[in-house]
């Protein structure tokens, strides 16, 4: 068994073991592997070991993995989610190539992924990101900003609405963590009962996974703990 292998195993372990702590079925949460900055390698030998979901945050690093394994059939049926800061220069490449986008924060950008959405492609499924924590240096829109761009999210024909991806606060104090990730379960369940498409809670990292658990996170997404700490260049 390799590294990578191991690592899946055990982190599909701990979701299992907090979501039950949770009163959950292990199978409601899903486990998005971040594979920003790491190479073609580790994305195949998570493949190999049964993973399907990958995210990245850079647009062009993604663009160059997801056309390699693009010309490789025995990669088939990989779903690729962006999770970083979109410009709007770089939404064509993201509306040809990702299944989903977490961090749609205005509307010219969800407008310019819905008009560049290829038609051969279903509708791309897109979360909202929230700057739940307030912090300055934080994407996402505010939580009082939810309803309205939501509303007109869910009137692109070429995007669908699935929900809200959130970044807790940049603290080792997980009361603070839990206070935040509680706000977006409550704002999650308002979305739900107002748009049938919204089923995706995308909250919890390698670090606050287990309270993101416990606070209704329907998909991880999980970096560090999978392939080893970054080296940014
Ligand atoms: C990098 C990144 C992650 C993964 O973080 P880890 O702490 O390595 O698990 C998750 N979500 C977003 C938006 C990221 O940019």
């Amino acid at each position: 068994m390799n590294d990578i292998e191991s690592r899946l195993l055990a982190i599909k372990e701990q979701i299992a073991t907090h979501a039950r702590l949770a009163g959950r079925q292990p199978n409601e949460i899903q486990l998005l592997a971040v594979s920003k900055t790491k190479p073609l390698e580790a994305i195949q030998a998570a493949y190999q070991s049964g993973q399907r979901l990958f995210g990245e945050s850079y647009v062009q690093e993604a663009i160059t993995k997801i056309q390699c394994l693009k010309n490789l059939p025995e990669y088939a049926g990989i779903e690729w989610h962006f999770i970083g800061p979109l410009q709007s220069n770089k939404t064509k490449l993201v509306a040809e190539h990702f299944d989903w986008v977490h961090s749609i924060d205005r509307e010219k950008t969800a407008q310019r992924l819905n008009d560049q959405r290829p038609e051969t492609s279903s509708p791309l499924n897109v979360c909202l990101q929230i700057n739940i924590s307030g912090e300055q240096t934080k994407s996402g829109i505010n939580a009082d900003e939810v309803f309205g761009l939501a509303g007109i999210i869910n009137n692109f024909p070429r995007l669908k609405l699935r929900g809200l991806m959130t970044i807790a606060e940049n603290t080792a104090d997980m009361n603070v963590v839990r206070e935040n990730f509680l706000q977006m379960q409550t704002l999650f369940n308002r979305l739900k009962t107002q748009y049938s498409s919204v089923d995706t809670l995308s909250m919890g990292m390698t670090d606050d996974m287990a309270v993101a658990i416990g606070c209704g996170s329907t998909m991880v997404r999980i970096g560090t703990a999978i392939f080893g700490s970054r080296e940014y260049k």
